[in-house]
């Protein structure tokens, strides 16, 4: 496996990456509140008094918060600390009216897991999650409302976050994508977060450091703040690794600090350093007991957990002997994944795999549309498979038969009959059509018996122009072959 270098003017370098996501929890209520956390409704329609951190009001910590924390740390095959505590994070912000954040800090309630990755050309690799811990998320400043004022939106207030941290592990660009479209794969199995990077529901802090081939010891890093697609992260770690280069390699060294992406100019800037960076003053929430789970309820959690991407990839590629490659592509999403099973439900599974792959995710992909808006179902797709397996029409007709129903929405076997595109596999038609084809074409038939085998395609070409492609080309081949060679 190969470890993406960067070359410098005097050397080799190597990046090492670490990651923080903020994931929100799917929750119909927030952290410590009752409040809706329904996504896009009027500003400050959804703030509790909690939420709004009026005098005496008190945390209650939301059960199903915790259940979804903790099914996540199972996914992450991550161990789940029984014994938990919020803290307070102290700062302040204008959207951050409690004047801190509720968090954990020394006792999160997931400790370490582990991510497999996949890379392309069917690599896999194993990064560790450091922690996972529960905490509420801030209000919102909206700067673009006024010329001369800012407002305040509470409604993301108080919502519950999980952030999962990720050890220095990933090393490079790839890596960072492959882990995000991972943990992104894996949440939206478990119903844990959407992972909607676009609406903000998992945001990402992104540390980069560099350091010469060879070197064991890490560099000193840089935190990216806030980057919201994977386009974004890949693009800031590039940038952020050769910034870090040519420091180094102009006698420079790294400050660590903050800093944030600039997407409009495609650059990372300085947003406070080392010296600047906050002291939070941690200490544990009193209005909150420490959180402390069974084992009893972890293992609750735990017999609900559905198949994850890494089983159903393992059972795809053994059960109906498909690819590394292919498997990957169909768990990636639960629903692909269910598309498939429907289509290769007693049906040739590589086949299937190709249909839906290939074909499928090809036209989808055109369109932008996803798995669950395919004009075409599954049993459609099936039924049109059947036609190939059944030898009624050719893969190639299949294709033109496909399009149509990508189209219309109608059934494979209605496409066939209104248009006749049924494969003839009666041999002596067949027979037939090669006969006028040899004897149109005798001057080229004396090439071919003279030597010039290449002409064997030239001969199916014909014959399958006269029959509009409908011949079973199995059988063409077999009589031109008899024909030609006899
Ligand atoms: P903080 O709480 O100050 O953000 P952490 O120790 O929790 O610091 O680390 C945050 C992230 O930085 C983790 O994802 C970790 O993997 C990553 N990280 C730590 N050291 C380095 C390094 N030298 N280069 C790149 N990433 C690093
Ligand atoms: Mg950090």
């Amino acid at each position: 496996m190969s470890i993406p270098v960067i070359q410098g003017d005097t050397g080799d370098w190597e990046m090492v990456i670490g990651l923080e996501v903020h994931a929100q929890v799917i929750s119909r209520s927030k952290l410590f509140s009752g409040a809706s956390t329904v996504f896009g409704a009027a500003p400050n329609s959804q703030v509790s008094l909690v939420d709004a951190a009026l005098p005496g009001m008190l945390p209650v910590i939301n059960r199903h918060a915790v259940e979804q924390a903790v099914r996540t740390g199972l996914g992450l095959m991550a161990e789940i600390n029984l014994k938990s505590r919020f803290d307070r994070k102290n700062y302040f912000y204008a959207d951050l009216p409690q004047g801190y954040q509720i968090s954990q800090y020394e006792h999160p309630i997931v400790g370490k897991g582990e991510i497999i990755l996949d890379l392309p050309g069917g690599a896999m690799r194993t990064v560790g999650i450091t922690r996972l811990h529960l905490e509420q998320d801030a209000g919102k400043s909206l700067h673009d409302q006024h010329p001369t004022q800012t407002f305040v939106d509470l409604n993301r207030s108080g919502v519950a976050l999980m952030e999962i941290v990720s050890e220095p592990d990933l090393r490079g660009p790839e890596d960072a994508a492959a882990y995000l479209t991972k943990l992104r794969s894996i949440l939206r199995y478990l119903g844990t977060c959407d992972g909607n990077m676009e609406e903000g529901s998992m945001r990402c802090d992104v540390n980069v450091s560099v350091r010469r081939v060879g070197d064991t010891a890490f560099g000193t890093r840089c935190e990216i703040k806030n980057v919201n697609s994977i386009r974004h992260v890949r693009q800031a770690i590039e940038y952020e690794a050769r910034r870090q280069i040519e420091i180094l390699e102009g006698g420079g060294s790294i400050e660590q600090e903050t800093r944030l992406w600039d997407p409009g100019r495609s650059l990372t800037r300085s947003m406070r350093s080392k010296e600047e960076a906050h002291d939070y003053r941690y200490f544990p929430d009193p209005d909150l007991l420490p959180l402390e789970l069974t084992d009893a309820e972890v293992e609750a959690v735990r017999a609900t957990l559905p198949e994850l991407p890494d089983e159903k990839k393992l059972r795809f590629i053994n059960h109906y002997g498909l690819p590394a490659y292919d498997a990957g592509v169909l768990v990636a999403e639960r629903a692909r994944a269910d598309f498939y099973e429907a289509v290769a439900r007693g049906r040739d599974a590589k086949l299937a795999a190709n249909w839906v792959i290939t074909e499928l995710f090809g036209a989808l992909n055109k369109t932008g549309k996803d798995v669950t808006e395919s004009p075409v179902s599954a049993d459609q797709l099936g039924g049109l498979i059947d036609l190939i397996t059944d030898d009624t029409i050719s893969g190639r007709i299949a294709k033109d038969v496909f399009a149509e129903m990508l189209e219309t929405g109608k059934d494979a076997a209605a496409i066939v009959e209104e248009k006749g595109l049924r494969q003839v596999t009666d041999t002596g038609a067949i027979e037939a059509i090669v006969d006028q084809v040899l004897a149109k074409n005798a001057d080229k038939v004396a090439e071919y018996r003279g030597g010039k085998e290449k002409l064997f395609g030239f001969f199916v070409g014909q014959t399958m122009k006269a029959t509009q492609g409908k011949a079973n080309p199995g059988v063409v081949n077999q009589i031109l072959k008899s024909k030609l060679n006899g």
